[in-house]
């Protein structure tokens, strides 16, 4: 029998856990469905930690959001009485010319966002353990932080359930038929039929959307935690997260959570995967030499061999902002797409946006910069 549902939620990771949250919070009837485990590390959603800031150098129309994400962020924390954030700042470094470091500035003209300018001097004091390349400016941003990632999927989840959501986890969708009146999806398992569905399937999308043709790039990415020698990165030293703006790409990191180590990434680069459940999560030499010659140059008191590491996916979009919109056949089909590698801090409010969307067709929050028709024109 084919079981029937107000509103359906495909692939439960950052943005989908936080879209079955917000629906469940307006007493609606919905179901969310995850192929693997509920907050697992085979998607984009795993790894610790997601750095949140708001002085956004991608664009400044992201930062009403990003306030909005702040608040959303704070109230499940004040629900549920869990620390899912962070606040230990963020540190940017870069060529005043940079688009990162102009970037920073800008979102402190247009928005206010606090940002301190720290001097050459006041950089050795303040962040000790960093060499800073000659000729770059140093910021530092108060507010930003990081948030817990797996803990915040995971709480997203299990307050969606609380609030009458229903989960089926390990059960992957094979296909999405979508028409002006009607949504029927097939999974492994059974046929269900939705009046509206959000899908947020990350690194699925292209699948599970195919008829959309959306321009979106998969690339593996690796996440690693190298030794510190010296206690001088670490969070109960009040250190906090950094990105530096270097010529051979952009590299960044966080304190790791037991203290003894950094986690760090390089944000540019990575090989395309071609099918994201088949993505090589072995360590290649190239992933550790880049992030190893970024760590001699600029942190000389880190260990440049990791001790771990983990694979994860960015899935991009041609000009690295993100797709948020309905589908074309069916209004009540939305979808949110393309995170680009820098999603995670938004997947509070894009779960509001989300459900905003396929509640009533539309949303108060300034979203216009994200719709798919930007990529017909
Ligand atoms: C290494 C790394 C570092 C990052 N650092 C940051 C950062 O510091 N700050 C930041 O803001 N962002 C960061 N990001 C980006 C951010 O993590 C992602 O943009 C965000 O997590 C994407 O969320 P998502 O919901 O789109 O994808 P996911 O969380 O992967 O969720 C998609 C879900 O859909 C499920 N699914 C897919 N297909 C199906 C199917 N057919 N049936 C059922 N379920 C399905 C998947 O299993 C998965 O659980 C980083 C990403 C990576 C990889």
């Amino acid at each position: 029998m084919t079981q029937h549902v107000d509103y359906l939620v495909l692939g439960l990771g950052g943005m989908g856990s936080s879209a079955l949250y917000h629906l469940s919070k307006r007493g609606l009837n919905v179901l969310g469905i995850e192929q693997f485990g509920a907050a697992h590390d085979r998607g984009s959603s795993h790894g610790e930690t997601r750095i949140i800031r708001k002085a956004y150098f991608e664009h400044p129309n992201y930062i009403p959001l990003l306030q909005r994400a702040y608040e959303l962020w704070h109230d499940l924390e004040q629900t549920t009485g869990k620390t899912l954030f962070n606040q230990c700042g963020l540190m940017v470094a870069g060529p005043s010319d940079g688009a990162v470091i102009r970037g920073v500035h800008l979102a402190e003209e247009l928005y206010g966002v606090e940002v301190e300018s720290v001097s050459p001097a006041d950089a050795v004091e303040r962040f000790p353990g960093f060499r800073i390349p000659d000729g770059f400016e140093v910021t530092h941003e108060p507010e930003a932080g990081f948030l817990h990632v797996e803990q915040c999927v995971q709480t997203h989840l299990e307050c969606a359930q609380a609030q009458g959501a229903t989960v089926y986890l390990n059960e992957q969708t094979l296909g999405v038929k979508v028409s002006e009146r009607s949504v029927e999806v097939k999974t492994d398992r059974q046929k269900i039929t939705a009046s509206s569905l959000i899908v947020t399937t990350g690194a699925w999308s292209s699948g599970c959307l195919s008829e959309l043709q959306l321009p979106l790039e998969v690339v593996r990415k690796v996440l690693f935690w190298n030794p510190v020698r010296e206690p001088v990165y670490n969070l109960d030293a009040g250190r906090g997260s950094f990105f530096f703006d270097m010529p051979e790409g952009e590299f960044y990191g966080l304190p790791s959570l037991e203290g003894a180590s950094v986690k760090l990434a390089e944000h540019t680069g990575g090989e395309t995967v071609s099918d994201p459940a088949d993505v090589d999560r072995s360590l290649y030499e190239n992933d550790v030499h880049r992030v190893s010659r970024f760590v001699e140059a600029v942190m000389p008191a880190l260990d440049p061999q990791p001790m771990r590491h983990t694979v994860c996916m960015y899935t991009g979009t041609p000009d690295g902002h993100f797709i948020v919109d309905q589908h074309p056949a069916n209004q009540r089909v939305v979808y949110g797409a393309g995170f680009s590698g820098h999603g995670f801090k938004f997947a509070s409010v894009m779960g509001e946006i989300l459900a905003d969307l396929a509640t009533t067709g539309r949303t108060a929050l300034p979203i216009e910069f994200l719709s798919a028709q930007r990529f017909n024109q």
